[in-house]
């Protein structure tokens, strides 16, 4: 576990994976490769915005990335399709 509380994985899925995309991110259900960027977003809170994931069509929200909760439904991706660590470095 990494010191923010999350589990990292260390993802590397190459930056061919990402290519063109402009906010990468991992499926933590699927481990598919979409865009945050272009996500159909269900509903905006205060607190976080719900999506449905067009990998595998599940239910997805930002409040792991907020520490609100401390699964995370993704994994934000780099330009190199590595997975950002937040608060490790
Ligand atoms: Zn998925």
């Amino acid at each position: 576990m990494s010191p923010d509380g999350y589990w990292t994985h260390g993802y590397d899925m190459g930056a061919a994976a990402v290519e063109g995309m402009f906010s990468p991110a991992l499926c933590a259900y699927c481990q598919g490769v979409y865009d945050l960027g272009k996500v159909e977003v269900l509903a905006r809170y205060t607190d976080c915005s719900v999506w449905k994931s067009p990998c595998c069509g599940i239910t997805v929200d930002d409040r792991g990335e907020t520490g609100w909760k401390s699964k995370r439904d993704y994994y934000p991706l780099d330009r190199d399709g590595r997975e950002i660590q937040r608060g490790a470095r």
